[in-house]
């Protein structure tokens, strides 16, 4: 890993830091490039401008790790009311959701049970609802929320991280499930006996186990595979694996971040991919954004350049 992207992730869990960018307009600039505004409202006019150019959309409120789990019912609440806007502006928008936004910290079961309700709903709606990927502590209690869900709903999708060594274990463990698959490299600063440390490994394992989810979902018909990636050429490999394995353009989707690549993100679309762009808001972007400063470092000019506007 990078001494610049090391440094990014480390500042990431600095409250210090947090409370200075959250202080500074310059900071709160700089992160509109990657999210239309703190505000739901905000997320749900781009959804709303994004699908008028035939992109969907897939919308997460920033914040994790919360203390009480009378927090973590107030996020339920949020999540089934922004189903309930969706479908008032019969928007293509689809919910992902962190695992420790619904308590996974301190009550499992109490976790799976507020994200059921939202499944529940999400299902009457016809939408699916994503279950992101925190740091390697929580991949074992997310792979059992994932698997109890799964139990009870067609509608509920995991993301996995190609950066960790076990994933190719996870996946294999999963496909009896036929489950939906978001992959994607990994953010999070992770040690090296669990992630790979030279990134051509983690593009590698992506490679790898992208194939394993196309040929499942051409063979069985069941596993679902997102490609959540800005990496084009990856993207392209998989697709012509898709291609030659009978899969319909818009079976294989892909998810890119609001603001990444969003040439990429049309042309797709125009292609004949089906493509969803991830839009974030909510006030607690700090080390949310400082993952995205992480995962391209020259994004730091882009906030120094906001300084000075
Ligand atoms: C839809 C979606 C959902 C995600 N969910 C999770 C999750 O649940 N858990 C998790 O750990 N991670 C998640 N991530 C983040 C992911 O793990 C990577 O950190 C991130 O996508 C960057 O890796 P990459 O695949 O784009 O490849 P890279 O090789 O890092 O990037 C490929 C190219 O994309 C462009 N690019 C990538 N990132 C940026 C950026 N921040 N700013 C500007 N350009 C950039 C650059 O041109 C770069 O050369 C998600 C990503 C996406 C797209």
């Amino acid at each position: 890993m990078s001494i610049a992207r090391s440094l990014l992730l480390w500042g990431s869990r600095n409250r210090w830091l947090e409370r200075q960018a959250r202080q500074r307009a310059f900071a709160r600039r700089a992160v509109r490039r990657f999210m239309p505004g703190e505000e739901l409202d905000a997320a749900l006019t781009a959804a709303a401008d994004l699908a008028q150019r035939g992109l969907g959309t897939v919308f997460t409120q920033l914040g994790e790790n919360l203390a009480h789990a009378g927090e973590a019912d107030a996020v339920r609440d949020h999540y089934l009311g922004v189903l309930g806007q969706i479908a008032a502006r019969n928007l293509p928008t689809v919910i992902s959701v962190k695992p420790t936004q619904l308590g996974l910290d301190f009550d499992l079961a109490g976790c799976v049970s507020r994200m059921d309700a939202v499944v529940e709903q999400a299902g009457r709606q016809g939408s699916r609802v994503w279950i992101d990927m925190e740091d390697s502590s929580y991949v074992d209690a997310t792979l059992d929320v994932f698997r109890r869900l799964r139990g009870r709903h067609d509608n509920v999708g995991l993301c996995l991280q190609t950066y960790l060594r076990r994933t190719a274990a996870d996946l294999n463990a999963l496909l009896p499930l036929k489950p939906a698959i978001r992959l994607v490299k990994g953010a999070y600063a992770e040690p090296p006996h669990h992630a790979f440390p030279d990134k051509r490994d983690t593009d590698a394992a992506y490679l790898t186990l992208g194939t394993t989810l196309i040929e499942h979902a051409a063979r069985q018909g069941g596993a679902a595979p997102v490609l959540g990636t800005h990496d084009v050429s990856i993207i392209r490999a998989l697709q012509e694996r898709a291609a030659a394995a009978g899969l319909d353009r818009r079976a294989c989707e892909v998810h890119m971040l609001y603001g990444i690549r969003t040439a990429e993100q049309e042309r797709l679309h125009r292609e004949g991919y089906a493509v969803r762009v991830l839009i974030s808001y909510g006030r607690a972007w700090f080390r949310w954004y400082m993952r995205r400063l992480a995962e391209r470092p020259a994004n730091v000019w882009f906030v120094l350049r906001s300084v000075v506007r």
